[in-house]
């Protein structure tokens, strides 16, 4: 499931590709339930001869803003992809959307499970606003984030997915971060001290970074997993230290990786590093 670094590595290959300056010519929706809050047709008359001036990322969400004052955001949930493609190519058959823009070029939106979401609106605040702090964002500060850990009488690994106290997180990134920082995700988040805060937001920007570097993460070989806009695989789930590293020794002490289950997520750690208090 796409996180962080990548959506944001989703948001950097379509500027690349030169999207941003686009005219939208023709709009194709294939599964009218991938567009939320009104119909296809409205949303296909919306967009038409509109212009994607800005690409920009917010949590998990693709922002297309254009040039008539609307706004589009992508959220990719498990299976959301994009691919630029010349219009002769056959579809394929979970390409539920489809964008002729200006350059001959189509834009179309692949997703075989089918939960990612299109929403069209003018105020794309009454959906941001929701997210908690950018993580890579200047504004996420250490103050901010160890006195909003201390209010918060939750367990560290619901809480950290959770968008609205974080955005950006899910359970690949939650888990390294966690070890990273030496945190069990069963901590308490209002027993850290300010040092354990510390290490969880260094290690939480550190992380996250890393799988920027890395153009994410693509676990398995299927075609569903995650991959950039040019088909091209992350390679982040190379340094993976936890996540789906079940039986293997910890890099740091050689004790083996163990996966639990917290809040029904499947979690990942170093039972020496991360000693449950
Ligand atoms: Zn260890």
């Amino acid at each position: 499931m796409p996180e962080l670094p990548e959506v944001e590595t989703v948001v950097r290959d379509l500027r690349k590709a030169g999207l941003e300056g686009r005219c939208i010519r023709d709009v194709r929706v294939r599964w009218s339930r991938l567009i939320a809050g009104c119909s296809p047709k409205s949303f296909a008359a919306r967009i038409k001869y509109q212009t994607i001036q800005e690409i920009t990322r917010r949590g998990k969400y693709i922002i297309f803003q254009l040039s008539g004052g609307e706004t589009i955001l992508v959220h990719l949930r498990m299976t959301g992809q994009f691919t630029l493609k010349a219009p002769a190519t056959t579809r394929e058959r979970h390409e539920h959307l489809v964008l002729s823009l200006d350059n001959g070029q189509e834009l179309r939106y692949r997703d075989t499970r089918k939960f990612g979401r299109w929403h069209l609106t003018r105020h794309p605040e009454q959906i941001l606003q929701k997210l908690g702090p950018e993580p890579l964002g200047r504004a996420f500060r250490l103050s901010q984030f160890t006195a909003h850990l201390a209010t918060h009488r939750r367990l560290l690994k619901p809480l950290l997915l959770d968008q609205a106290f974080l955005a950006g997180l899910g359970n690949i990134y939650t888990d390294e971060a966690l070890w990273e920082a030496r945190l069990h995700p069963r901590r308490r988040a209002e027993t850290l001290n300010q040092a354990e805060a510390r290490s969880l937001f260094l290690a939480i920007r550190k992380i996250l970074k890393r799988g920027i570097r890395y153009a994410g993460t693509s676990l398995g070989s299927g075609k569903s997993n995650f991959s950039g806009l040019k088909g091209r695989r992350g390679r982040h789930q190379e340094f993976l230290r936890v996540y789906q590293q079940t039986g293997e020794p910890c890099s740091r002490c050689g004790s083996l990786i163990r996966r639990l289950k917290i809040g029904q997520r499947s979690t990942h750690i170093c039972p020496t590093c991360q000693m449950d208090r």
